[in-house]
């Protein structure tokens, strides 16, 4: 074989439709239920923060949906990304595991949000939507949301998380620059926000509480819907692109994934790689060992309930089936903002649930420390987030050397780190501590779990 590293896909074999992995569930998933009544929702309870489109998407069992022509000419920006062998990383790591990853980074914003944030943006323009609101954690998604607005003439108001929203003020610039509008969460200008700072003046914020202040505004005008950058069934069929191009690329390279790995913060980037794998194995085809690698300070699939709660903490969103800490739960405010979230995609729960795949937890400094080794042999320095993904990774590999096997590891770099600088300069200067979640406060939540459909 040569020593090929970059396997790039021509425009004209990029997919020109999302995959749907709720066609190929051996059993289907329990339905989100109605916040008042308990009972299951209708597409008309949704219709007053989402356009037509979107809702018909999440509820959608059809294998494959098309991506409209204009989403697929502004994809062309970027897309097809890249899918990359990481052979000086293996080098380092004298394993004889092959590593490749697929590079998300090289979007407008570095990560994978645009994939979602552009067909969300179209969608409701089509809609007659003049404003969407949403919430961000470190910033990835509001900046990604905000590009996506000004291409089809959207306004955009962004809830940011307070600890990210202090720490990551370029993220802020971005999102200004792209013509959005940033508060701070909790903030002084929705009822939820106003409540939760009546009791806890210095709060972090959390994605809950962001997801909560979005939601109201959207709810309260006609005008304005909301967008949520993860989570959600058509936000995960959006994120399809990554695994079906990367399926063609490793085709291109001759191999095969063994083991495939993403980082978990609502599930996105992760069931964006896999799920494709996942349902070509469901229909009768090759096994692969999934691995879904989340934050041990927010461990919701290794350490939660899968359970029916809320979306968010003033519990105004559905109440949809998933592994979760509690809606009221607020994760310490460590450096993968984007991975802060109590809950994870119902999708992915569901997969989990049914033996899919595997779930694993690590903690923040083992992961920087992993990001630097991937970004001294390779030359990108991976957000923070996505070095959840290259600590596990890493760490196959290495179980590849100890144990004598060459397998083929394909892992998705979500996103690059460069507004997260400040982290890894708190890395260096010795100020990162690993963080753990407070057991007290995590019974507390899992406690006040909703009662329904359990
Ligand atoms: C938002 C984000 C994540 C986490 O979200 P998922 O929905 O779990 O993918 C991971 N990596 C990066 C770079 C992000 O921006």
């Amino acid at each position: 074989m040569s020593d090929q590293v970059k396997y790039l896909l021509s425009e004209k074999d990029m997919p020109t439709h999302w995959y749907n992995l709720a066609a190929d569930f051996p059993t289907p998933m329990a339905p989100p239920l109605h916040p008042g009544t308990g009972k299951p929702i209708t597409g008309a309870d949704l219709a007053a923060i989402f356009p037509p489109a979107l809702i018909e998407q999440e509820v959608s069992t059809k294998r494959e949906i098309d991506i409209p022509g204009p989403v697929l000419d502004i994809y062309r920006l970027w897309r097809p990304s890249p899918l990359m062998r990481a052979r000086r990383l293996e080098k380092a790591l004298q394993t004889p595991a092959k590593i490749y990853f697929k590079y998300e980074g090289v979007s407008p914003t570095g990560s994978h949000k645009p994939n979602t944030a552009v067909p969300q943006a179209y969608y409701n323009k089509s809609a007659g939507i003049h404003k969407l609101s949403t919430e961000t954690g470190a910033g990835q998604w509001g900046s990604s949301l905000a590009f996506a607005g000004s291409l089809f003439g959207i306004e955009v108001v962004v809830f940011m998380v307070r600890v990210s929203f202090n720490q990551k003020p370029y993220r802020r610039a971005m999102m200004e620059a792209f013509g959005a509008s940033v508060h701070a969460s909790p903030s002084k200008e929705t009822d939820s926000g106003r409540a939760i700072l009546a009791n806890s003046p210095d709060s972090p914020g959390s994605l809950g509480i962001a997801i909560s202040e979005a939601v109201e505004v959207a709810a309260k005008d006609p005008r304005t819907n909301y967008a949520l950058g993860s989570v959600l069934n058509h936000v995960l069929l959006h994120q399809s692109i990554i695994g079906l191009e990367a399926m063609k690329q490793m085709e291109h390279a001759g191999d095969e994934p063994d083991i495939l790995i993403g980082c978990t913060g609502g599930g996105s980037n992760f069931a964006g790689l896999v799920f494709p794998y996942l349902g070509r194995q469901l229909r009768g085809g090759r096994k692969v060992h999934v691995i879904a690698v989340e934050p041990t300070a927010c461990p919701s699939l290794t350490r939660g309930k899968f359970a029916y709660d809320f979306g968010d903490t003033a519990h105004l969103t559905p109440l949809v089936k998933m592994h979760t800490l509690g809606s009221t739960f607020v994760p310490p405010g460590f450096h993968a903002g984007g991975l802060r979230y109590h809950g994870m995609a119902p999708m992915v729960s569901h997969a989990a649930h049914l033996g899919l795949i595997d779930a694993v937890n690590r903690q923040q400094i083992s992961c920087f420390e992993a990001g630097l080794l991937f970004g001294k042999a390779e030359g990108i320095l991976p957000a923070p987030e996505a070095t959840h993904a290259v600590r596990v990774a890493i760490d196959e590999a290495i179980k590849c050397r100890e144990e004598g096997v060459g397998k083929t590891i394909l892992f998705n770099l979500s996103g690059h780190g460069h507004f997260d600088m400040q982290a890894y300069m708190d890395f260096h200067d010795g100020k990162l501590q690993d963080r753990t979640y407070d057991e007290k406060e995590l019974a507390m939540a899992l406690a006040g779990l909703p009662s329904v459909g359990a």
